[in-house]
């Protein structure tokens, strides 16, 4: 076994019928999309196909979808856009968002904001009553991600909206890492806005989409053109529009079946893993998670050596605590969701995609298995 990229929640590679679909757009038809003759007027209709067929995955109306460079731009817009022109100084975040929302708000809270961190349980699920209880006050605006990142936990997103829209606040899900897996659809769970990437789905890089229900009103990006319904200004990146376009497609259409086979490999190996491998503890929701993410603790050892030894072996992954100058820097999620420091620093996540095999698995908890062997004999606290 060569190589073995099991690390697909990071991003994925452009799909074959992605890339088919954008080529054109490269070099017959590379008009501008905002100019009046036939070139433009092509641009501009595969612009507006794209924009349909990401309205159509998520319930909205095409006129509510606007295009940006990826997910951390959407997330930065929407909580600017809102936060700053509310009269509420107030905005409420989940405590395990992504970087692109959590960075966003703190510097929101070192201008004079205030933000406040809804509280989660052990997996990752957001604590209800305390979303109840900090809505008892004025707020600009809720951000909850829809399935978290780092180890899969899906909220119930539905619940969350519904206390929102009662208290008249605006609600904001970040579904990156959600769409093509979870059944979202605007309209029918009351969202007010959400975050969009393409990498994440077999698109390619560098674009992504923030819908805005008509009606909320959002400051505007950039100022330029009147692209993106004049709040985005900026030449629109066609062939990404196109490729992001099709891969939402792509998505929505084979997703019981890629879903279900995703499902069945992440499994298996969270089976072999607990059988095989001794002190090791699941992160996330067991159930209520994202199809493809495994994330585990390893008593004793550290993530950062797991992930530097398994890609010795090959392997991709990833790990939620970073090493930065011989530091250990905890991950924040892990923290929020109250996991014991000595577990905290060794976990790794492995997340399963469309070519992931059971014989890539199979190589995968083999390796660890004995990584994590030759770790522990090396460590002083030795919890083979
Ligand atoms: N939100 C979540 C939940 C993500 O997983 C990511 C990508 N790691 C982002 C936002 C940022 O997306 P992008 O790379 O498109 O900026």
């Amino acid at each position: 076994m060569n190589k073995v990229y099991m690390d697909f929640a990071a991003t994925t590679f452009t799909s074959a019928e992605v890339l088919q679909s954008m080529l054109p757009y490269f070099t017959t038809e590379f008009g501008n999309a905002a100019s009046q003759h036939g070139f433009g007027q092509s641009a501009e209709r595969a612009v507006a196909r794209a924009r349909e067929q990401i309205a159509t995955a998520i319930g909205a109306h095409p006129s509510e979808i606007y295009f940006t460079s990826g997910a951390t731009e959407a997330n930065n817009w929407i909580i600017n856009g809102v936060v700053r022109r509310s009269a509420s100084k107030r905005v409420l975040i989940s405590a395990i968002e992504h970087p692109s929302i959590y960075e966003t708000v703190a510097h929101l809270k070192r201008e004079g904001f205030t933000v406040e961190y809804i509280n989660v349980d052990r997996d990752g699920i957001i604590s209800v009553s305390d979303l109840i209880h900090k809505l008892s006050k004025p707020c600009a605006l809720v951000s909850v991600m829809t399935a978290n990142n780092e180890v899969g936990t899906v909220q119930y997103i539905n619940t969350i909206s519904q206390i929102c829209e009662q208290r008249g606040v605006p609600f904001h899900t970040d579904a990156t890492q959600a769409i093509g897996s979870v059944y979202i659809n605007v309209k029918e769970m009351s969202i007010d806005a959400l975050s969009l990437s393409s990498h994440k789905l077999y698109g390619p890089k560098g674009i992504g989409a923030l819908y805005v229900r008509n009606g909320l009103q959002v400051d505007k990006l950039l100022h330029g053109g009147h692209q993106e319904r004049n709040r985005r200004g900026g030449t629109q990146n066609v062939p990404a529009i196109v490729g992001f376009g099709t891969a939402v497609e792509v998505a929505m259409r084979d997703s019981s079946v890629n879903n279900a086979r995703v499902k069945q490999l992440r499994e298996y190996m969270i089976n072999q893993i607990e059988t095989r491998i001794k002190n090791v503890t699941l992160n996330g929701h067991r159930t209520q998670r994202l199809p493809g993410n495994v994330n585990f603790s390893f008593k004793g050892i550290e993530g950062e050596s797991i992930l530097m030894m398994l890609d010795l072996a090959g392997i991709a992954v990833s790990t939620g605590s970073a090493c930065s100058s011989g530091t250990l820097e905890r991950s924040y999620v892990l923290e929020a969701m109250g996991v014991m420091p000595e577990l905290n620093n060794g976990s790794i996540r492995f997340s399963i995609g469309r070519s992931t095999t059971k014989d890539e698995i199979d190589y995968t908890v083999g390796e660890l298995e004995s990584i994590v062997k030759r770790l522990r004999s090396m460590s002083p606290l030795k919890s083979s």
